[in-house]
This record gives C-alpha cells, sequence and structure tokens, in this order.
C-alpha cells in the first residue's frame, strides 16, 4: 500500500493544479482519477483566462425571463424534468442577481482574479507549455440596447476594480478582428485576460509536470474514499493509496463523494456544449470573442474555431440535448465565416456552479484533514491554478495570499 502526504481526487484542470502545487511544496502527492487528466469538463471550455468583472446572473427583466422561459433564447436551455430540483438553485441564483449582489461577488472574486494570468503564466512556463498561452484578451460584442443595459455599470465597476477595458465601435473591433462582419453596435477589449489554444493540452502539461516532479498519477473511483487507521483512503487498481490530507477536486461529481458523508452543498450544473468548425477562405480569429446577446463564444483552437453554449439547465447525467448548437451555428456564422464542422456531433460538459458564483476553497466541514476545490462554475480553467496556490497554502500551513474566508464552504451551512 502506498503511503502519501495529500491525495487530490479528480485529475481537471482544478485538481491537477493542485496536486502540482502541493508537490512543489516538498509533499508526498497522488492525483487520482478514473480517467486521463483534463478530459471531462477541462477539455470543452472556451480556453479563456480571465473575464468580464459582472458573474453570469439570472434575466432581472420580464422580458429576459419569458425568452428564457419560452425557449426563445439562444443563451440558455433547460429540461422541464429538472426543474422541480433546480429550482430551489435558481432562486438563490435570481437572488445573487441584483446589481448590489453582482459588484459584491466581483469585488469579493477580485484578489482571486486578479492573479489568475499570472498563476497560469508561472505552470505554463515550468512546464513547457507557453506555446498555447496568448495574451490578446478577448472580446465581448454587443448587438443591441438590451445587450448594453448593464454595460455602463459594469465599466465603471471595472475601473474600480482597475480591470482594463476599451470600447470599440465596430470599425475598430475589425482593426483587431478583421473577419468579424459588423452585426454588432459596440465591441469591449479586455486585454488583461487571457487565453489558451488547448485546454486539454494545458492540464496534460501539468499533470506531466507533477509526475516529473515525482507525482504519483493513479486510475481509482474516488466514491470509494473511506477512512482507515486515521488517514483517508482510496481503493485504486494499483491497490489501496492512502494520505494525511484529501482533496476533493471532482468538479460537477463533487456531490457523488461528498453527499455519503453528509456534505450537502447546493452544487447544480450547468451544462454547455461545444463544436469545432473549420474557418472558411482566409478567415482567422486571434482571440475569443463573447456574442452576448446570443450566449456563445467563438475561440480559436488548435483543432479549429470553437463554438461553446451558454448554460443548459438539465440533470447532470441525462443524455446530450444539444438543440442550442443547432441554433447557435447559424447566428455564430453571420458573425465569423465558419466553415465545415470537425466533428460529427457537439461536445456536453458540466459546469459545476454555486448560484453566488464562488467556488468553495478550504477545509470540508467536519471531516479532518478533507479539503474541497469546488464549484467553479463559468471559471474552473481561470481559476485553477489561483485556487491551487491558495489551497496549497492552507493545507501546507503558510499565511494564505488571500482571506479564503468567502470561499469557505461554511456560508451554506446553517
Ligand atoms: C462550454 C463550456 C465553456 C467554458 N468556458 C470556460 C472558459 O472559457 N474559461 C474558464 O475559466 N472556464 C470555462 N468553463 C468552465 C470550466 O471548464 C470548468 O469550470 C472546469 O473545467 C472545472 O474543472 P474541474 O477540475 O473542477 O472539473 P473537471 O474538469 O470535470 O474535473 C473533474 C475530474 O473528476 C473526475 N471524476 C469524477 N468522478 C470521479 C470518480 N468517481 N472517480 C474518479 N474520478 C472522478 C473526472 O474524470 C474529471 O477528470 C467552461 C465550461 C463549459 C462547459
Amino acid at each position: 500500500m502506498a503511503r502519501t502526504d495529500a491525495m487530490v481526487l479528480g485529475a481537471g484542470i482544478v485538481g491537477t493544479s493542485i496536486a502540482l502545487h502541493l508537490v512543489r511544496r516538498g509533499l508526498h502527492v497522488a492525483l487520482v482519477d478514473r480517467r486521463g487528466p483534463g478530459e471531462e469538463t477541462s477539455y470543452g471550455n472556451a480556453g479563456v483566462i480571465g473575464t468580464t468583472v459582472y458573474p453570469a446572473s439570472f434575466p432581472r427583466d420580464l422580458g429576459g425571463l419569458l425568452r428564457a422561459a419560452l425557449k426563445r433564447t439562444t443563451a440558455a436551455n433547460y429540461h422541464v424534468g429538472a426543474l422541480p430540483r433546480v429550482l430551489p438553485w435558481l432562486l438563490a441564483f435570481r437572488a445573487a442577481s441584483t446589481p448590489q449582489r453582482r459588484a459584491e461577488t466581483a469585488r469579493l472574486m477580485r484578489p482571486l482574479m486578479a492573479r489568475t494570468v499570472a498563476e497560469h503564466e508561472a505552470l505554463l512556463a515550468e512546464s513547457g507549455a507557453m506555446r498555447y498561452l496568448r495574451r490578446d484578451g478577448f472580446i465581448t460584442l454587443y448587438r443591441s440596447d438590451r445587450a448594453m443595459a448593464d454595460l455602463s455599470g459594469e465599466l465603471a465597476l471595472a475601473a474600480d476594480l482597475g480591470v482594463a477595458t476599451r470600447r470599440h465601435d465596430p470599425q475598430s473591433v475589425r482593426e483587431l478582428e478583421p473577419h468579424l462582419a459588423p452585426v454588432f453596435r459596440m465591441g469591449v477589449h479586455w486585454p488583461d485576460v487571457a487565453s489558451v489554444s488547448n485546454p486539454l493540452a494545458v492540464t496534460r502539461a501539468y499533470a506531466a509536470r507533477f509526475a516529473a516532479l515525482g507525482g504519483l498519477t493513479l486510475e481509482a473511483d474516488a466514491r470509494s474514499l473511506h477512512r482507515a487507521t486515521g488517514r483517508w483512503r482510496v481503493d485504486t487498481t494499483e491497490g489501496p493509496v492512502d494520505a494525511e490530507q484529501a482533496v476533493i477536486a471532482l468538479g460537477p461529481w463533487a456531490p457523488d463523494v461528498l453527499a455519503p458523508r453528509g456534505i450537502r452543498l447546493p452544487l447544480a450544473v450547468k451544462r454547455g456544449y461545444h463544436r469545432h468548425f473549420a474557418r472558411r477562405g482566409n478567415a482567422t480569429l486571434v482571440r475569443p470573442v463573447i456574442d452576448t446577446e446570443n450566449g456563445y463564444a467563438l475561440a480559436p483552437m488548435e483543432q479549429g474555431i470553437r463554438l461553446t453554449s451558454g448554460a443548459e439547465f438539465a440533470e447532470r447525467d441525462a443524455p446530450p440535448t444539444p438543440m442550442q448548437m443547432g441554433r447557435l451555428a447559424p447566428i455564430a456564422g453571420e458573425l465569423f465565416p465558419l466553415g465545415e464542422p470537425v466533428e460529427p456531433e457537439p461536445w456536453m460538459g458540466s459546469r459545476p456552479c454555486f448560484a453566488d458564483s464562488r467556488p468553495v476553497i478550504g477545509r470540508a466541514p467536519g471531516q479532518p484533514g478533507l479539503w474541497l476545490a469546488i464549484g467553479h462554475g463559468h471559471l474552473g480553467l481561470t481559476l485553477g491554478p489561483v485556487t491551487a496556490r491558495l489551497i496549497a497554502e492552507m493545507m501546507t500551513g503558510s499565511t494564505p495570499f488571500c482571506d479564503p474566508a468567502p470561499f469557505a464552504a461554511e456560508r451554506f451551512l446553517d
């Protein structure tokens, strides 16, 4: 049986970054997954490191609500059968979507967000993976007054938080991205945001660096986690492994391990889809662009132009229903000359989300030596390495670089 100091359950971008941070601090670490590193949610994102300043929000106006309810918006979809279970979460999401709460969330997230690019850059550099990083920002596009409704408040908050933004008319957006058609009225360039051209390759590079530093990568079902002789143990394909400390970084699957231990956190999933398209002719896209009104991103990837969808509220394990993708492709095709799809079917993943748009990073309540790094929602790629720094500092008794209190699981416990 292998004895380690710490085991990390889940080898997505979050767990792999944590394992790497822990091994760099001299711990003997096992990284455990039932699949290869980065092959689940962390495979399929839009590759954006950073974001705008407001978190995702529930429609506040009646029109927006009706469009969502009647499935008239491409930005969101839902399965009727999942609504009763997801309703309490949706109500909490709605409560967190007032202008005041959104601004408060942006402020609470700022210490993490301010370091996201630097933390990735450090790991990319030591992993020999800088070739995937682009420092060109991303662009949010606005087609209508409705899409711009919240923009002045958001730009004012960005200025207050020291987040750089540049407003552009369609002509000057096209100086940055010459192949975008002027179907929008305005664009905002967020120059300090970064992106990667292959999220899977990035997680794999961090996993390879972890292994090169002596970390163990093991295959196991994390649901085998249990206490044995005062330590945490899982049963891997190579036998049992135990550790003083264990980290749950299972993304949308975290409840499968936490609920049997009596830890019931209000984690929901926003499912999302992507599909790659060839570029038509000599068309190029330098950086990710977001069509805010229609809720999709177009991101240049090694595999092609990746079209990613907005949120689908459904049971995590229900079969894919990629109708949003069918509606989005022609809308995205008006903006950028998309060619043929690369794959026969869209990919689907599940963003693990708390309604207050903050992850849980810290101790598992009532479980000595158990840690949580879950619920990174729309920002797991962005936040993986900075989450890793914060939790590794807490686990090794160093002073955390920021106050971890806003990310504690206790905020959900009465
Ligand atoms: C369409 C879409 C676009 C997105 N775009 C962006 C973006 O541009 N920028 C951004 O920052 N974020 C984006 N995200 C969000 C981001 O991808 C996620 O927040 C992030 O990948 C979550 O990472 P994770 O490590 O927590 O989870 P995961 O990557 O899902 O990792 C969890 C791991 O746990 C393993 N696991 C699960 N159950 C078990 C078990 N029983 N036993 C063993 N192992 C198990 C899985 O195999 C998996 O490897 C996007 C998401 C989607 C869906």
